[in-house]
């Protein structure tokens, strides 16, 4: 009994107004953000703009905004809604070909992923190897619009109540790939050949640990002659190194 006062008085101290009756009605939006998207879908203006390339579940740690964009099934938001994109200045189309519009317009496509495009804020703009006078071939990027949501989709409920999908299909899609890996565009004249991949000469094993200690550098060590040329050793038989004990 000689609490009931005491909280009665915190509670008007914080502020906190509430009475016995009234259910709390409007919560504020969950925390703990882990929203899941079923495929492509742009990304909010608020946050920057732009498109995600990612064909496939994933989550972000945000909800779709425009949320009538979407549609909804089983926890995964779907984009549904047409796409136009901004593109200032010319770039390559879609099929081939340049489009040389100088001045900002739109499209009904957004560009492949790591092509060249680089997205401004509202809008994309091209800085790859393609030119007006070095289009791309018809090959080079063929478009599809992102796909379309499952039939049993519905409308996307509020943030509030969004539940995310069961534990078995959290399953993440895996990362887009750069689109110059499959089309890669024949480079201006300055620019070299690029390498995709990284010299491995016949020569040298490829190993992916650093090189094992089969030659002692005695020979290269000019000053260093406090580290004693058998440290290297100290990994292969830890045991037989008493000095190695403090380490582990
Ligand atoms: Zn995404
Ligand atoms: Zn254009």
């Amino acid at each position: 009994m000689r609490r009931i006062p005491l909280t009665l008085l915190l509670l008007a101290v914080s502020g906190c107004v509430f009475t016995m009756t009234t259910p709390v009605v409007d919560p504020p939006p969950p925390a703990v953000v882990e929203v899941w998207y079923g495929g492509e879908h742009a990304l909010p203006t608020p946050l920057g703009g732009g498109w995600c390339w990612i064909d496939g579940p994933h989550p972000h740690e945000f909800f779709p905004d425009p949320i009538d964009a979407y549609a909804f099934a089983d926890g995964f938001y779907y984009w549904r809604a047409p796409v136009v994109f901004t593109y200032y200045g010319g770039h390559p189309m879609p099929g081939g070909g340049w489009c040389p519009i100088g001045a900002p317009h739109r499209h009904d496509y957004f560009p492949p992923y790591g092509s060249g495009f680089a997205w401004r804020g509202s809008g994309w703009a091209y800085g790859g190897a393609w030119t007006a006078s070095r289009p791309p071939p018809p090959g080079w990027w063929n478009w599809a619009p992102p796909r379309p949501p499952p039939p049993a989709a519905v409308r996307p409920p509020a943030p509030a109540q969004y539940r995310p999908p069961p534990p078995p299909l959290r399953k993440p899609a895996p990362q887009p790939r750069p689109h110059d890996d499959d089309g890669r565009p024949p480079t201006p004249t300055a620019t070299p050949r690029p390498l995709a991949q990284p010299t491995a000469p016949a020569a040298t094993k490829p190993t992916t640990r650093p090189a094992t200690p089969a030659a002692k550098p005695t020979e290269t060590r000019k000053d260093d002659k406090k580290n004693d040329p058998a440290t290297p050793k100290g990994r292969d038989k830890k045991e037989a190194d008493p000095s190695r004990k403090q380490v582990d």
